[in-house]
């Protein structure tokens, strides 16, 4: 294990307030109960110190063109809560990779891994979610599935994976795609899509296509 998700490592200017509106949270709650019961998002004994992984996020509707996109996402160290409330996300209102900055309003601190969301929504104004997810079957087979990569001496959540991802999606076609895997994240996985349906579709069908090439061998 590369080193435990969930530590936050940017520094958090952060603004209690309530939660969000219950109807901007059910895309991400659908698709992070599906994603739960594949095991790719969750707490496990067995799995990464036993530590909570992965995290969902959407843009704010109009942001697109800001430069710096705010956006709604999970809570840190939620991972390993079943069905998540209103009360466990949090807006991200500024997200300043160049400065290792948040500026964060709500009821719980954003994920470790926001900066890192907040650097894919500022590279591509069409994308309006984020995924992030853990998949070993993915994960190993990402160059075979011809997936786009971080580099592996790259740790998440810091302002060089935000580097790394701005660097990854000036590729149109890494974009299309719609995945990159994080060399330096132990099988660390993200999708991205202009709806939730397309970030997780993204991710189920890659799953599907790393387990047949497990298949095969
Ligand atoms: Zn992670």
């Amino acid at each position: 294990m590369t080193e435990p998700e969930g530590v936050i490592k940017y520094r958090l200017d952060h603004h209690w307030s309530d939660p969000p509106e219950p109807a901007l949270i059910h895309s991400l709650n659908a698709w992070r109960g599906l994603l739960r019961t594949l095991g790719l998002i969750g707490q496990d004994p067995a799995r990464y110190g036993g530590i909570g992984f992965g995290n969902l996020s959407r843009r704010l509707e109009g942001s697109c063109g800001a430069r710096a996109p705010a956006f709604l996402i999970s809570g840190t160290r939620t991972g390993h809560l079943a069905r998540l409330e209103p009360k466990h996300y949090v807006w991200v209102r500024e997200c300043d990779t160049k400065h290792n900055r948040i500026l964060a309003e709500g009821p719980i601190h954003p994920s470790s891994e926001a900066l890192t969301h907040g650097a894919i929504y500022a590279a591509a104004p069409e994308l309006i979610y984020v995924f992030h997810a853990h998949c070993p079957t993915i994960w190993r087979h990402a160059r075979a599935l011809g997936v786009a990569l971080s580099a592996t001496d790259v740790p998440y959540g810091t302002p060089a994976m935000a580097t790394e991802v701005r660097r990854l999606l000036a590729a149109a076609e890494v974009r299309r795609s719609g995945a990159l895997a994080m060399g330096g994240h132990e099988d660390g996985v993200i999708s991205f899509g202009s709806s939730a349906a397309a970030a997780g579709c993204v991710m189920l069908s890659l799953l599907a296509r790393a387990l047949e090439l497990t298949d095969r061998r």
